[in-house]
Protein backbone atom coordinates (compact mmCIF):
# COMPACT_ATOMS: atom_id res chain seq x y z
CA UNK A 1 0.00 0.00 0.00
CA UNK A 2 2.73 2.27 0.14
CA UNK A 3 2.97 2.74 -3.93
CA UNK A 4 -0.79 3.36 -3.66
CA UNK A 5 -0.17 6.64 -1.14
CA UNK A 6 2.13 8.21 -3.59
CA UNK A 7 -0.34 8.22 -6.84
CA UNK A 8 -3.42 9.40 -4.66
CA UNK A 9 -5.56 11.61 -7.03
CA UNK A 10 -4.38 15.18 -5.95
CA UNK A 11 -0.82 14.06 -5.36
CA UNK A 12 0.12 13.25 -9.07
CA UNK A 13 3.58 11.54 -9.87
CA UNK A 14 6.02 14.42 -10.92
CA UNK A 15 5.79 13.62 -14.75
CA UNK A 16 2.32 13.29 -14.38
CA UNK A 17 1.69 16.91 -14.29
CA UNK A 18 2.02 17.58 -17.87
CA UNK A 19 -0.45 15.80 -19.08
CA UNK A 20 -3.02 16.98 -16.51
CA UNK A 21 -2.10 20.16 -17.09
CA UNK A 22 -3.02 19.36 -20.86
CA UNK A 23 -6.15 17.60 -19.78
CA UNK A 24 -7.47 21.16 -17.48
CA UNK A 25 -6.62 23.32 -20.53
CA UNK A 26 -8.17 21.66 -23.43
CA UNK A 27 -11.34 20.16 -21.36
CA UNK A 28 -13.13 23.45 -21.76
CA UNK A 29 -13.61 23.37 -25.71
CA UNK A 30 -14.71 19.62 -25.46
CA UNK A 31 -18.21 18.59 -26.09
CA UNK A 32 -20.41 16.94 -23.23
CA UNK A 33 -20.65 13.22 -23.47
CA UNK A 34 -24.02 11.43 -23.19
CA UNK A 35 -24.11 9.43 -19.61
CA UNK A 36 -26.10 6.44 -19.91
CA UNK A 37 -26.73 5.28 -16.29
CA UNK A 38 -26.96 1.31 -15.52
CA UNK A 39 -30.35 1.38 -15.58
CA UNK A 40 -30.82 2.31 -19.12
CA UNK A 41 -28.37 -0.09 -21.12
CA UNK A 42 -27.41 -3.91 -20.97
CA UNK A 43 -23.92 -3.78 -20.02
CA UNK A 44 -23.36 -6.33 -16.80
CA UNK A 45 -20.26 -6.78 -15.04
CA UNK A 46 -21.06 -10.33 -15.41
CA UNK A 47 -19.97 -9.81 -19.46
CA UNK A 48 -16.48 -8.18 -18.47
CA UNK A 49 -13.50 -10.07 -17.60
CA UNK A 50 -12.82 -10.17 -14.03
CA UNK A 51 -9.10 -9.13 -14.36
CA UNK A 52 -10.47 -6.76 -16.51
CA UNK A 53 -12.75 -5.57 -13.66
CA UNK A 54 -9.61 -5.77 -11.34
CA UNK A 55 -7.71 -3.48 -13.10
CA UNK A 56 -10.63 -1.31 -13.66
CA UNK A 57 -11.50 -1.36 -10.07
CA UNK A 58 -7.79 -0.94 -8.76
CA UNK A 59 -7.76 2.67 -10.90
CA UNK A 60 -10.75 3.63 -9.49
CA UNK A 61 -9.98 3.32 -5.73
CA UNK A 62 -6.69 5.26 -6.58
CA UNK A 63 -8.39 8.19 -7.66
CA UNK A 64 -8.16 7.78 -11.00
CA UNK A 65 -11.16 7.86 -14.07
CA UNK A 66 -11.24 4.10 -15.17
CA UNK A 67 -13.26 3.12 -18.52
CA UNK A 68 -13.53 -0.22 -20.73
CA UNK A 69 -12.89 0.90 -23.84
CA UNK A 70 -13.00 0.32 -27.61
CA UNK A 71 -14.45 -3.24 -28.91
CA UNK A 72 -14.85 -4.87 -25.61
CA UNK A 73 -17.54 -2.04 -24.98
CA UNK A 74 -19.06 -2.85 -28.43
CA UNK A 75 -18.98 -6.04 -28.22
CA UNK A 76 -20.39 -6.40 -25.12
CA UNK A 77 -23.41 -4.22 -25.76
CA UNK A 78 -23.81 -6.55 -29.37
CA UNK A 79 -24.12 -9.57 -27.02
CA UNK A 80 -20.55 -10.97 -28.47
CA UNK A 81 -17.90 -12.12 -26.37
CA UNK A 82 -15.17 -9.51 -26.90
CA UNK A 83 -11.54 -10.75 -28.07
CA UNK A 84 -9.63 -8.34 -25.58
CA UNK A 85 -10.71 -5.75 -23.06
CA UNK A 86 -9.08 -2.06 -23.48
CA UNK A 87 -8.69 0.26 -20.31
CA UNK A 88 -8.38 3.75 -20.65
CA UNK A 89 -7.16 6.21 -17.56
CA UNK A 90 -6.65 9.94 -16.78
CA UNK A 91 -3.59 8.04 -14.63
CA UNK A 92 -0.11 8.70 -16.37
CA UNK A 93 1.92 5.44 -17.15
CA UNK A 94 4.39 5.21 -14.51
CA UNK A 95 1.24 5.61 -11.79
CA UNK A 96 -0.29 2.78 -13.70
CA UNK A 97 2.91 0.37 -13.86
CA UNK A 98 3.43 1.58 -10.47
CA UNK A 99 -0.16 0.41 -9.16
CA UNK A 100 0.25 -3.28 -11.58
CA UNK A 101 3.57 -5.12 -10.18
CA UNK A 102 2.67 -7.35 -12.98
CA UNK A 103 2.86 -5.18 -15.64
CA UNK A 104 5.17 -3.56 -18.35
CA UNK A 105 5.56 -0.32 -20.09
CA UNK A 106 5.35 -0.82 -24.01
CA UNK A 107 5.96 1.88 -26.98
CA UNK A 108 8.43 4.23 -27.75
CA UNK A 109 5.91 7.13 -28.92
CA UNK A 110 2.70 6.62 -26.81
CA UNK A 111 3.67 4.38 -23.83
CA UNK A 112 1.12 1.84 -22.88
CA UNK A 113 0.65 -0.48 -20.13
CA UNK A 114 0.18 -4.18 -20.53
CA UNK A 115 -0.89 -5.57 -17.17
CA UNK A 116 -0.30 -10.14 -17.21
CA UNK A 117 -2.26 -12.41 -15.52
CA UNK A 118 -2.81 -16.24 -15.55
CA UNK A 119 -2.84 -18.25 -18.85
CA UNK A 120 -1.08 -15.33 -20.69
CA UNK A 121 -3.72 -12.63 -20.54
CA UNK A 122 -2.73 -9.18 -21.04
CA UNK A 123 -5.30 -6.06 -20.35
CA UNK A 124 -3.56 -2.91 -21.95
CA UNK A 125 -4.04 0.19 -20.25
CA UNK A 126 -3.42 3.45 -21.93
CA UNK A 127 -3.76 7.36 -20.72
CA UNK A 128 -6.09 9.20 -22.70
CA UNK A 129 -4.75 10.32 -25.52
CA UNK A 130 -5.13 13.76 -27.96
CA UNK A 131 -6.05 13.21 -31.45
CA UNK A 132 -3.04 14.29 -34.16
CA UNK A 133 -5.90 15.13 -36.88
CA UNK A 134 -6.18 19.25 -36.32
CA UNK A 135 -2.05 18.97 -36.28
CA UNK A 136 -0.31 19.78 -39.21
CA UNK A 137 1.79 16.78 -40.21
CA UNK A 138 2.26 13.81 -42.66
CA UNK A 139 -0.35 11.12 -43.38
CA UNK A 140 -0.11 8.87 -40.32
CA UNK A 141 1.51 10.85 -38.53
CA UNK A 142 1.75 9.60 -34.56
CA UNK A 143 0.74 11.33 -31.90
CA UNK A 144 2.02 10.94 -28.30
CA UNK A 145 0.43 13.52 -26.04
CA UNK A 146 -2.09 13.16 -23.43
CA UNK A 147 -5.83 14.16 -23.07
CA UNK A 148 -9.14 14.34 -22.08
CA UNK A 149 -11.72 11.53 -21.70
CA UNK A 150 -13.22 13.62 -24.51
CA UNK A 151 -10.16 13.90 -27.01
CA UNK A 152 -9.68 10.17 -26.59
CA UNK A 153 -13.23 9.54 -27.79
CA UNK A 154 -12.84 11.85 -30.54
CA UNK A 155 -9.44 10.07 -32.32
CA UNK A 156 -10.91 6.97 -31.97
CA UNK A 157 -12.31 5.35 -35.38
CA UNK A 158 -15.60 4.52 -35.48
CA UNK A 159 -18.21 5.76 -33.14
CA UNK A 160 -19.68 2.78 -31.76
CA UNK A 161 -15.65 1.82 -30.92
CA UNK A 162 -15.45 5.24 -28.80
CA UNK A 163 -18.20 4.10 -26.24
CA UNK A 164 -16.82 4.34 -22.58
CA UNK A 165 -17.80 2.28 -19.42
CA UNK A 166 -16.84 3.97 -16.71
CA UNK A 167 -16.68 1.64 -13.42
CA UNK A 168 -16.85 4.81 -11.10
CA UNK A 169 -20.79 4.71 -11.41
CA UNK A 170 -21.43 1.55 -14.28
CA UNK A 171 -22.78 4.16 -16.73
CA UNK A 172 -22.07 4.25 -20.28
CA UNK A 173 -19.76 7.87 -21.72
CA UNK A 174 -20.81 8.18 -24.94
CA UNK A 175 -19.12 11.08 -26.76
CA UNK A 176 -20.19 10.46 -30.73
CA UNK A 177 -24.08 9.11 -30.99
CA UNK A 178 -22.24 5.62 -30.73
CA UNK A 179 -24.84 3.81 -28.66
CA UNK A 180 -27.85 5.36 -31.47
CA UNK A 181 -25.55 3.56 -34.17
CA UNK A 182 -25.09 0.72 -32.47
CA UNK A 183 -28.59 0.68 -32.45
CA UNK A 184 -29.54 1.69 -35.42
CA UNK A 185 -27.44 -0.39 -37.05
CA UNK A 186 -24.85 2.09 -38.52
CA UNK A 187 -21.10 2.20 -38.91
CA UNK A 188 -20.40 5.40 -39.00
CA UNK A 189 -16.41 7.35 -38.77
CA UNK A 190 -15.86 9.73 -35.64
CA UNK A 191 -15.81 13.16 -36.84
CA UNK A 192 -15.61 14.20 -40.64
CA UNK A 193 -14.90 10.73 -42.16
CA UNK A 194 -13.31 12.11 -45.17
CA UNK A 195 -10.44 14.05 -43.08
CA UNK A 196 -10.12 10.83 -41.00
CA UNK A 197 -9.89 8.57 -43.42
CA UNK A 198 -7.26 10.73 -45.46
CA UNK A 199 -5.09 10.78 -41.90
CA UNK A 200 -5.17 7.47 -41.44
CA UNK A 201 -5.78 5.34 -44.39
CA UNK A 202 -5.63 2.38 -42.65
CA UNK A 203 -9.21 3.04 -41.09
CA UNK A 204 -11.12 2.56 -44.38
CA UNK A 205 -10.14 -1.65 -43.74
CA UNK A 206 -11.64 -1.08 -40.15
CA UNK A 207 -14.66 0.26 -41.08
CA UNK A 208 -14.69 -2.45 -43.63
CA UNK A 209 -14.22 -4.74 -41.51
CA UNK A 210 -16.22 -3.83 -38.61
CA UNK A 211 -19.39 -3.33 -41.78
CA UNK A 212 -18.80 -7.17 -42.02
CA UNK A 213 -18.30 -8.50 -39.02
CA UNK A 214 -21.58 -6.90 -37.31
CA UNK A 215 -23.85 -7.22 -40.77
CA UNK A 216 -24.13 -2.78 -39.98
CA UNK A 217 -24.36 -0.08 -43.10
CA UNK A 218 -22.13 1.85 -43.64
CA UNK A 219 -23.37 5.59 -43.35
CA UNK A 220 -23.37 7.75 -46.72
CA UNK A 221 -20.18 9.51 -45.34
CA UNK A 222 -18.39 7.26 -44.42
CA UNK A 223 -18.75 4.63 -47.47
CA UNK A 224 -17.49 7.57 -49.68
CA UNK A 225 -14.90 7.87 -47.59
CA UNK A 226 -14.04 4.52 -47.61
CA UNK A 227 -14.64 5.13 -51.74
CA UNK A 228 -12.28 7.88 -51.56
CA UNK A 229 -9.22 7.03 -49.51
CA UNK A 230 -9.11 2.93 -50.49
CA UNK A 231 -6.45 3.92 -52.81
CA UNK A 232 -4.09 5.37 -50.40
CA UNK A 233 -4.02 2.51 -48.30
CA UNK A 234 -0.41 1.88 -50.44
CA UNK A 235 0.68 5.13 -48.20
CA UNK A 236 0.41 2.78 -45.17
CA UNK A 237 2.88 1.08 -43.47
CA UNK A 238 2.92 -2.77 -45.05
CA UNK A 239 2.81 -4.81 -42.06
CA UNK A 240 -0.25 -2.14 -40.41
CA UNK A 241 -2.00 -3.23 -44.02
CA UNK A 242 -1.03 -6.60 -43.72
CA UNK A 243 -2.46 -7.29 -39.80
CA UNK A 244 -5.36 -5.76 -40.70
CA UNK A 245 -6.38 -7.69 -43.62
CA UNK A 246 -5.08 -11.11 -41.02
CA UNK A 247 -7.69 -9.54 -38.80
CA UNK A 248 -10.53 -9.23 -41.45
CA UNK A 249 -9.78 -12.93 -42.81
CA UNK A 250 -9.15 -14.83 -39.66
CA UNK A 251 -11.74 -12.41 -37.85
CA UNK A 252 -14.56 -14.76 -38.18
CA UNK A 253 -16.65 -12.77 -41.40
CA UNK A 254 -14.19 -13.35 -43.60
CA UNK A 255 -17.06 -14.60 -46.12
CA UNK A 256 -19.24 -11.16 -45.57
CA UNK A 257 -15.64 -8.98 -45.77
CA UNK A 258 -14.80 -10.54 -49.00
CA UNK A 259 -18.00 -9.69 -50.58
CA UNK A 260 -18.14 -6.06 -49.20
CA UNK A 261 -14.80 -5.79 -49.67
CA UNK A 262 -15.74 -6.10 -53.11
CA UNK A 263 -18.32 -3.97 -53.60
CA UNK A 264 -16.48 -0.85 -51.75
CA UNK A 265 -13.26 -2.15 -54.27
CA UNK A 266 -11.17 -1.84 -51.24
CA UNK A 267 -10.10 -5.32 -51.94
CA UNK A 268 -9.12 -4.54 -55.18
CA UNK A 269 -7.16 -1.96 -53.29
CA UNK A 270 -5.45 -3.94 -51.66
CA UNK A 271 -5.06 -7.13 -54.30
CA UNK A 272 -5.52 -5.32 -57.65
CA UNK A 273 -4.26 -8.72 -59.06
CA UNK A 274 -7.55 -10.30 -57.66
CA UNK A 275 -9.77 -7.93 -59.77
CA UNK A 276 -9.71 -9.58 -63.24
CA UNK A 277 -10.75 -12.73 -61.32
CA UNK A 278 -13.14 -11.84 -58.15
CA UNK A 279 -13.85 -8.19 -60.08
CA UNK A 280 -16.97 -9.04 -62.56
CA UNK A 281 -20.08 -8.58 -61.00
CA UNK A 282 -21.49 -12.53 -61.42
CA UNK A 283 -17.38 -13.91 -60.76
CA UNK A 284 -18.23 -17.52 -60.21
CA UNK A 285 -14.84 -17.58 -58.69
CA UNK A 286 -15.52 -14.99 -55.88
CA UNK A 287 -18.48 -17.07 -55.29
CA UNK A 288 -16.18 -19.89 -54.45
CA UNK A 289 -13.56 -18.01 -53.10
CA UNK A 290 -16.76 -16.53 -50.37
CA UNK A 291 -17.76 -20.00 -49.96
CA UNK A 292 -14.26 -21.62 -48.85
CA UNK A 293 -13.63 -18.53 -46.66
CA UNK A 294 -17.50 -19.64 -45.42
CA UNK A 295 -16.07 -22.41 -44.30
CA UNK A 296 -13.04 -21.00 -42.08
CA UNK A 297 -16.15 -18.53 -40.62
CA UNK A 298 -17.33 -21.71 -39.55
CA UNK A 299 -14.24 -23.69 -38.53
CA UNK A 300 -13.27 -20.43 -36.23
CA UNK A 301 -17.12 -20.57 -34.64
CA UNK A 302 -16.31 -24.43 -33.71
CA UNK A 303 -13.12 -23.48 -32.09
CA UNK A 304 -10.62 -24.57 -34.39
CA UNK A 305 -8.01 -22.59 -35.27
CA UNK A 306 -7.37 -22.00 -38.97
CA UNK A 307 -3.29 -21.27 -40.40
CA UNK A 308 -2.57 -18.58 -41.96
CA UNK A 309 -1.29 -20.52 -44.69
CA UNK A 310 -3.88 -22.10 -45.19
CA UNK A 311 -6.55 -18.91 -44.94
CA UNK A 312 -4.04 -17.11 -47.45
CA UNK A 313 -4.10 -20.52 -50.07
CA UNK A 314 -8.07 -19.99 -49.79
CA UNK A 315 -8.60 -16.78 -50.47
CA UNK A 316 -6.54 -17.07 -53.71
CA UNK A 317 -7.46 -20.45 -54.87
CA UNK A 318 -9.41 -19.91 -57.07
CA UNK A 319 -7.58 -17.71 -59.04
CA UNK A 320 -5.00 -20.26 -59.20
CA UNK A 321 -7.61 -22.87 -60.61
CA UNK A 322 -7.88 -20.68 -62.96
CA UNK A 323 -4.38 -19.84 -63.95
CA UNK A 324 -3.55 -23.56 -63.76
CA UNK A 325 -6.10 -24.86 -66.42
CA UNK A 326 -3.93 -22.56 -68.86
CA UNK A 327 -1.14 -24.26 -67.67
CA UNK A 328 0.11 -27.44 -69.33
CA UNK A 329 1.14 -30.27 -66.83
CA UNK A 330 2.76 -33.69 -67.96
CA UNK A 331 0.02 -36.03 -66.94
CA UNK A 332 2.67 -38.42 -64.84
CA UNK A 333 4.33 -38.24 -61.35
CA UNK A 334 5.94 -35.65 -63.49
CA UNK A 335 3.32 -32.75 -63.63
CA UNK A 336 2.59 -32.90 -60.03
CA UNK A 337 6.66 -31.40 -59.74
CA UNK A 338 5.82 -29.46 -61.97
CA UNK A 339 2.72 -28.12 -60.57
CA UNK A 340 4.51 -27.64 -57.30
CA UNK A 341 7.41 -25.29 -58.99
CA UNK A 342 4.53 -23.53 -60.63
CA UNK A 343 2.76 -22.82 -57.50
CA UNK A 344 6.01 -21.31 -55.85
CA UNK A 345 5.77 -18.43 -58.48
CA UNK A 346 2.02 -18.31 -59.04
CA UNK A 347 1.00 -17.98 -55.54
CA UNK A 348 3.41 -15.50 -54.55
CA UNK A 349 2.50 -13.27 -57.74
CA UNK A 350 -1.13 -13.13 -56.87
CA UNK A 351 -0.37 -12.39 -53.14
CA UNK A 352 2.59 -10.16 -53.93
CA UNK A 353 0.87 -6.88 -52.95
CA UNK A 354 0.50 -7.73 -49.78
CA UNK A 355 4.07 -7.76 -47.34
CA UNK A 356 2.57 -11.50 -45.95
CA UNK A 357 5.33 -13.13 -44.49
CA UNK A 358 8.27 -14.75 -45.60
CA UNK A 359 7.68 -17.71 -43.71
CA UNK A 360 3.60 -18.07 -43.80
CA UNK A 361 4.19 -17.57 -48.37
CA UNK A 362 6.83 -20.17 -48.07
CA UNK A 363 4.16 -22.42 -46.22
CA UNK A 364 1.73 -21.54 -48.29
CA UNK A 365 3.57 -22.25 -51.21
CA UNK A 366 4.43 -26.19 -49.39
CA UNK A 367 0.99 -27.46 -48.64
CA UNK A 368 -0.44 -25.87 -52.36
CA UNK A 369 2.31 -27.32 -54.23
CA UNK A 370 1.02 -30.54 -52.58
CA UNK A 371 -2.23 -29.97 -53.99
CA UNK A 372 -1.02 -31.09 -58.04
CA UNK A 373 -1.14 -34.97 -55.64
CA UNK A 374 -5.21 -34.19 -55.92
CA UNK A 375 -5.48 -32.20 -59.41
CA UNK A 376 -2.94 -34.30 -61.31
CA UNK A 377 -3.49 -37.49 -59.49
CA UNK A 378 -3.41 -40.82 -61.26
CA UNK A 379 -5.44 -44.03 -60.26
CA UNK A 380 -3.18 -45.90 -57.88
CA UNK A 381 -0.06 -44.13 -56.81
CA UNK A 382 0.04 -43.36 -53.48
CA UNK A 383 1.44 -40.66 -51.83
CA UNK A 384 5.59 -40.64 -51.15
CA UNK A 385 6.58 -41.22 -47.96
CA UNK A 386 8.94 -38.62 -47.75
CA UNK A 387 5.49 -36.58 -48.52
CA UNK A 388 3.72 -37.73 -45.74
CA UNK A 389 6.34 -37.27 -43.45
CA UNK A 390 6.74 -33.70 -43.50
CA UNK A 391 6.01 -31.16 -40.99
CA UNK A 392 3.92 -29.21 -43.11
CA UNK A 393 1.65 -32.29 -44.71
CA UNK A 394 -0.88 -32.16 -41.84
CA UNK A 395 -1.41 -28.75 -42.87
CA UNK A 396 -1.76 -29.89 -46.98
CA UNK A 397 -4.32 -32.04 -45.72
CA UNK A 398 -6.17 -29.11 -43.51
CA UNK A 399 -6.55 -27.12 -46.76
CA UNK A 400 -7.39 -30.33 -49.24
CA UNK A 401 -10.43 -30.33 -46.54
CA UNK A 402 -11.33 -27.32 -47.10
CA UNK A 403 -11.15 -27.62 -50.91
CA UNK A 404 -13.36 -31.00 -50.66
CA UNK A 405 -10.80 -33.37 -50.73
CA UNK A 406 -9.04 -36.01 -49.18
CA UNK A 407 -5.27 -35.85 -49.57
CA UNK A 408 -4.63 -38.69 -47.16
CA UNK A 409 -6.92 -40.72 -49.38
CA UNK A 410 -4.15 -40.52 -51.71
CA UNK A 411 -1.79 -42.23 -49.41
CA UNK A 412 -3.82 -45.47 -49.62
CA UNK A 413 -1.61 -47.44 -51.93
CA UNK A 414 -2.94 -48.74 -55.29
CA UNK A 415 -4.12 -52.10 -55.80
CA UNK A 416 -1.38 -54.82 -54.95
CA UNK A 417 1.09 -51.84 -54.31
CA UNK A 418 1.20 -52.52 -50.30
CA UNK A 419 2.11 -55.32 -49.91
CA UNK A 420 5.21 -55.16 -52.16
CA UNK A 421 5.92 -51.95 -50.72
CA UNK A 422 6.11 -53.60 -47.31
CA UNK A 423 8.00 -56.18 -48.53
CA UNK A 424 10.99 -53.41 -50.44
CA UNK A 425 11.76 -51.80 -47.34
CA UNK A 426 11.97 -54.58 -45.53
CA UNK A 427 14.81 -56.49 -47.78
CA UNK A 428 16.63 -52.76 -47.88
CA UNK A 429 17.09 -52.74 -44.27
CA UNK A 430 18.38 -56.09 -43.99
CA UNK A 431 20.73 -55.46 -46.25
CA UNK A 432 22.31 -52.16 -44.73
CA UNK A 433 22.44 -53.63 -41.49
CA UNK A 434 25.63 -55.36 -41.72
CA UNK A 435 27.32 -52.28 -43.65
CA UNK A 436 26.56 -50.02 -40.97
CA UNK A 437 27.86 -52.01 -38.00
CA UNK A 438 30.33 -53.83 -39.80
CA UNK A 439 29.28 -56.86 -37.60
CA UNK A 440 27.90 -60.01 -38.58
CA UNK A 441 24.61 -61.17 -39.33
CA UNK A 442 24.59 -64.08 -37.81
P1 LIG B 1 -11.33 -6.22 -32.30
O1 LIG B 1 -12.58 -6.84 -31.77
O2 LIG B 1 -10.96 -6.71 -33.66
O3 LIG B 1 -10.17 -6.21 -31.34
P2 LIG B 1 -11.33 -3.39 -31.80
O4 LIG B 1 -12.29 -2.32 -32.20
O5 LIG B 1 -11.18 -3.67 -30.35
O6 LIG B 1 -11.75 -4.69 -32.57
P3 LIG B 1 -8.51 -2.88 -31.79
O7 LIG B 1 -7.56 -2.94 -32.95
O8 LIG B 1 -8.35 -3.80 -30.67
O9 LIG B 1 -9.95 -3.03 -32.45
O10 LIG B 1 -8.47 -1.37 -31.32
C1 LIG B 1 -9.03 -0.96 -30.07
C2 LIG B 1 -9.67 0.40 -30.22
O11 LIG B 1 -8.69 1.36 -30.63
C3 LIG B 1 -10.74 0.48 -31.31
O12 LIG B 1 -12.00 0.05 -30.83
C4 LIG B 1 -10.74 1.95 -31.65
O13 LIG B 1 -11.46 2.69 -30.70
C5 LIG B 1 -9.27 2.32 -31.51
N1 LIG B 1 -8.53 2.26 -32.80
C6 LIG B 1 -7.88 1.20 -33.33
N2 LIG B 1 -7.30 1.52 -34.49
C7 LIG B 1 -7.59 2.82 -34.72
C8 LIG B 1 -7.28 3.75 -35.76
N3 LIG B 1 -6.55 3.38 -36.82
N4 LIG B 1 -7.76 5.01 -35.63
C9 LIG B 1 -8.47 5.38 -34.56
N5 LIG B 1 -8.81 4.57 -33.56
C10 LIG B 1 -8.38 3.30 -33.62
MG1 LIG C 1 -9.74 -5.03 -29.57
Amino acid sequence: MMIAQNIVRGTPHPEASVSLSVIQASENNMPQPTIIPRAEHTISRKAIDSDALKVLYRLHTHGFLAYLVGGGVRDVLLGRKPKDFDVATDAHPSEVRHLFRNSRIIGKRFRLIQVFFRGGKIIEVSTFRRPAEDEEGDVLCDNNTFGTPAEDALRRDLTINALFYNIADYSIVDYADGLADLKAGRIRAVGNADVRFRRDPVRVLRAVRHAARTGFTLTPDTLAAVQAHRGELSLCPTSRVRDELLRDLKGGAAAAWLELAHQTGVLYSLLPTLEPYYGPQDSPQRARARKLLAQVDQALANGRDVEEAVVLCLLFWPVLESQAQEQEFTPDRKGRSEWALWMRQALPAVAEPVAFAKRVMERACQIAGLMGFVTLASPGQGMPKKVVTKGYYPLACDLAGFLGWDLDGQNRPGPGAGAGGEKRRRRRRRRRKPRGTGASPT
